[in-house]
């Protein structure tokens, strides 16, 4: 494979450096994505020479700012393949974007005794926000169930959506399980009903290439620190004829027309949900990290990461008493997992002190801890930059853990 892994490492100055005398080995990619110099550099060309309020101004810097902000739109329209530029909302990450469609969609469109399909494997961003609007309109949430090898149970989907049913909510890739869902499917199922379909994207955009115009996704979200952007920014993708007819979600400057004391009339789409000064510098930012994401390929990370994933599944596979949570046959790059008699947060703690950074706990995924009766896993999860080499540290480094402990 055409995959030039020492050049792609140089531009991430974090991957340099050693953390308690040894060389950082970063696992923990699910939470968030380190940053290339690109990103970082946008950011100071920013504030160096044309930092401005957008969209408001004649002066050069902020018309100047205000292209480049826009032109993010543009990239994010393209590297999604949303029909209109429009249909691309900034947020300040996944959650903000659940939470708006939850309250703007909520707000119109579920009435007392609806329901809403969440599925069990859903993060708590894609869970919380639906059931608060579920408690304000009386509504309720339906689960949608996953088997233990962690895929969704559609045959249970088809028979849970009835004429009740307002809305589907599902992760696209599951942050705990590593599942790429058949979201195509679940989507196909729902329009057969009239039902829109929301996809929680924040961990799938940044390994496959993502089509929401052949998805036909009605609402697809995401978060730039995952994807090595800079964090405080995030997108929702919403088809117009949604977009258009929602309420606003927050109040106040940009999002408006014109203000009276007697009546307000509000912007157009994507301004409309876009209420006060955005993150101006992340996004432009935000940028750049796309533009690597494209230079180097989806696909190609994508199929990089893939060996990545078969090749330490394998080796944790030899350890005794390993139990992997999810093993899906479409899978991402992260694996969740437990070893018999030891507690996750005790290996986190060690292993960090060589250098390697692993997540443990509920990953802010409890239902998917309860369906394994388990309170917290170790979860490994790798990005464009994670090598082979860095895998057989990692397991070095457990097995000294484990003899420790
Ligand atoms: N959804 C999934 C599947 C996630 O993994 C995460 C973060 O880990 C989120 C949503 C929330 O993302 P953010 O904290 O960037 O809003």
């Amino acid at each position: 494979m055409n995959y030039d892994i020492q050049k792609i490492r140089s531009y991430f100055p974090v991957l340099q450096q050693k953390i308690h005398n040894h060389p950082l080995i970063y696992f923990d990619n699910a939470a968030s994505a380190q940053k290339p110099v690109q990103v970082l550099k946008a950011e100071e060309q920013l504030h160096n020479h044309f930092y401005g309020n957008i969209h408001r101004a004649a002066h050069f810097m902020a018309d100047k700012a205000t292209g480049e902000f826009e032109a993010v739109r543009t990239k994010i329209q393209h590297f999604i393949h949303a029909e209109l530029r429009e249909e691309i909302i900034f947020t300040k990450g996944t959650t903000e974007s659940v939470n708006l469609v939850a309250n703007s969609f909520g707000e119109k469109y579920i009435q007392e005794g609806d329901e809403i399909i969440v599925s069990e494997m859903e993060h708590h961003s894609n869970i919380v926000p639906w059931q608060l609007v579920a408690g304000r309109k009386n509504a309720t949430i339906v689960q949608l169930p996953f088997t233990d090898s962690g895929e969704l149970q559609l045959d249970v989907l088809e028979k849970r959506i009835n004429a009740k049913t307002k809305i589907i909510a599902v992760a696209h890739v599951s942050n705990v399980l590593g599942t790429i869902n058949q979201v195509e499917k679940i989507i196909k199922l729902a329009h057969s009903k009239n039902i829109p379909v929301f996809i929680d994207g924040a961990q799938a955009v940044q390994h496959l290439p993502v089509d929401v115009q052949q998805l036909d996704a009605d609402f697809y979200a995401f978060s730039a620190h995952k994807m090595y952007g800079p964090n405080g920014v995030g997108v929702l993708y919403g088809k117009r004829k949604w977009l258009d007819k929602m309420p606003p979600y927050q109040g106040g400057g940009e999002m408006i027309s014109e203000v009276s004391f007697q009546k307000t009339t509000f912007n157009e789409i994507p301004y409309k949900f876009e209420a006060g000064t955005p993150n101006i510098t992340s996004v432009i930012a935000y940028g750049a990290a796309i533009d690597l994401m494209d230079e180097t390929g989806l696909q190609n990370i994508g199929r990089w990461e893939q060996n990545l994933l078969n090749y330490a599944t394998s080796k944790l596979k030899e350890i005794p008493g390993m139990k992997i949570y999810g093993e899906a046959p479409e899978k991402s790059s992260v694996i969740s997992f437990t070893i018999k008699n030891i507690h996750p947060y005790d290996v986190g703690m060690l292993i960090d002190k060589m250098g390697i950074a692993v997540r443990t706990g509920h990953h802010c995924a409890d239902p998917v801890m309860q369906h394994f009766n388990v309170p917290g896993t170790i979860r490994i999860s790798f990005g464009m930059y994670n090598t082979t080499e860095e895998i057989d540290l990692f397991m070095e480094a457990l097995k000294k853990v484990l003899a420790m402990l």
